[in-house]
């Protein structure tokens, strides 16, 4: 059996954050009750004529800017032609052979190794209506998102990506891209980022591209992972069985994790391309270009190499901390006001836990920054262990209350009272006079630590050890 290359090409479409629509005024907006907002622009009534979308242009020029792109000094919109349901008009509004942006980069790291994905373009389209279908024979279409802004990033042929975690770093870096541009909110499970990869085997050392399947309907990083992982697999057995893998899109079926075919693949020749006869083609200036590029925001790669230099934390830890940009603001703002590498440990540890069990996104944290940041200073000073710390963060995230106001009124801080402490560990040592023995008499010093282990039971974890040990030895050196 020859060993194969894979050659990965990934399609994204990406949903643009605009309070309109592309070529109407209709609302932007996700869901809601169907075929509310839609109007005769984006219904395809006859007679009615599109208005570009300015807020959607920039969003495009912004996102070709942070993806090293050239961006066109005069870019158009095309007519692509198809029939199919959820398309009113029988055509999209798209761009064919002059696209806003084109020839950009970006650069992804898998396993230490740095390396950099070409990107072929970046235009600007509208989306098409939703189809429903039910278990009978009936479908339904929701036209709310016909007509919704639509940027469709490509990355360069001859491909760069050979793997399977080459493909989930690129989209993870994309998806950060554009959530730190604010011009799409990344949500592939709403299906405002969408990606469609395609995938081709060819033997190692040969020169000749493998026939390509593109998958569909991936809608969480983990189907794109697993849809390619399986297209993968299929092909590779076919090639090795001496059949032929067949050129079409196949769908992702998410219960039986495994792809299907869909449709063979359209040539190009098929939509009819030709230039949209009632938008004029966009003059993007060199003023409007630095404008645009003077409001980038400090972008992921950027701010990765930054949390290193400044806050001292690992590089694995600060790629992770600035997957989003919420993320990355969040702990920005903690670590501003607590220990930088405590703050990174506790919100990738316990506190993205709890919000991963909940569903919840960081910007939407019952635990506020500066209430995780008091926590820590607690920490820190002792007023609590490390241990309650993770029970009082429970509590927070629960209440949403000051951890100060919150540990006092629930017992959490440590147990400061001498006296009390002192009567626990009496109790200990008289319960267990022969292991006291053993300590003093025969020097089994390993032993002590079932005391302290005791005297934290008793406290119900609220002792602070050192205080236990320094009281024992006390203790101990009396009995000598
Ligand atoms: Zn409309």
């Amino acid at each position: 059996m020859p060993e194969y290359e894979p050659v990965i090409g990934m399609e994204c479409h990406a949903e643009l954050l605009t309070e309109s629509k592309m070529f109407c005024g209709c609302a932007n907006q996700f869901g809601g009750e169907p075929n509310t907002r839609c109007c005769p622009v984006c219904l395809g009534m006859p007679g009615s004529l599109p208005v570009t979308n300015r807020k959607a242009v920039e969003h495009v020029i912004r996102t070709a800017l942070a993806l090293n792109c050239t961006v066109a000094s005069r870019a158009r919109f095309d007519r692509k032609n198809y029939f199919y349901p959820d398309l009113p008009k029988g055509y999209q509004i798209s761009q064919y052979d002059n696209p806003i942006g084109a020839s950009g980069w970006l650069d992804i790291e898998v396993n230490g190794q740095k390396k950099r994905i070409h990107i072929r373009r970046v235009h600007l389209e509208e989306d098409t209506g939703k189809l429903f279908h039910t278990v009978g024979n009936e479908s339904y279409v929701d036209l709310n998102r016909a007509g919704v802004p639509l940027m469709e990033i490509v990355t360069e042929f001859p491909p760069d990506i050979h793997s399977t975690a080459e493909a989930r770093a690129y989209l993870m870096k994309l998806r950060a891209i554009l959530t730190y541009l604010e011009v799409c909110d990344g949500k592939m499970e709403q299906g405002s980022l969408r990606c469609e990869p395609n995938v081709s085997l060819r033997p190692v050392g040969a020169a000749a591209y493998g026939t390509k399947t593109e998958i569909k309907n991936l809608n969480s990083f983990r189907a794109v992972q697993r849809g390619i992982e399986y297209e993968l697999e299929r092909q590779a057995s076919l090639l090795n069985h001496g059949e032929k893998v067949v050129q079409e899109t196949r769908g992702w079926n998410e219960a039986r994790q495994a792809t299907f075919a869909q449709r063979s693949k359209e040539v190009e020749q098929e939509y009819r391309y030709f230039p949209e006869p009632d938008l004029l083609p966009l003059d993007i200036t060199p003023q409007w270009i630095e404008e645009i590029r003077a409001s980038l925001p400090e972008l992921p790669d950027a701010r990765h190499a930054r949390f290193v230099e400044q806050y001292g934390i690992s590089n694995a830890d600060a790629a992770q901390l600035t997957e989003t940009r919420s993320l990355a603001d969040y702990y920005e703002q903690t670590a501003g006001a607590a220990d930088p590498r405590a703050a990174a440990n506790w919100i990738m540890g316990d506190l993205s836990r709890i919000l991963n069990a909940q569903s919840l996104d960081i910007a939407n944290s019952p635990v506020s920054s500066p209430h995780l940041a008091v926590m820590i200073n607690m920490i820190e000073r002792g007023d609590i262990s490390g241990k309650l710390g993770k029970t009082l963060l429970e509590r927070m995230a629960a209440t949403g209350e000051n951890p100060q106001t919150l540990a006092q009124r629930e017992g959490l801080v440590v147990l400061r009272d001498t006296v009390a402490l002192e009567a626990a560990l009496d109790s200990v040592l008289a319960e267990n006079s022969a292991i006291v023995s053993d300590i003093v008499e025969k020097g089994l010093v390993n032993k002590r630590g079932f005391l302290v282990g005791q005297v934290m039971k008793a406290t119900q974890g609220k002792a602070d050890p050192r205080d236990v040990n320094k009281l024992l030895d006390e203790k101990l050196s009396r009995k000598n």
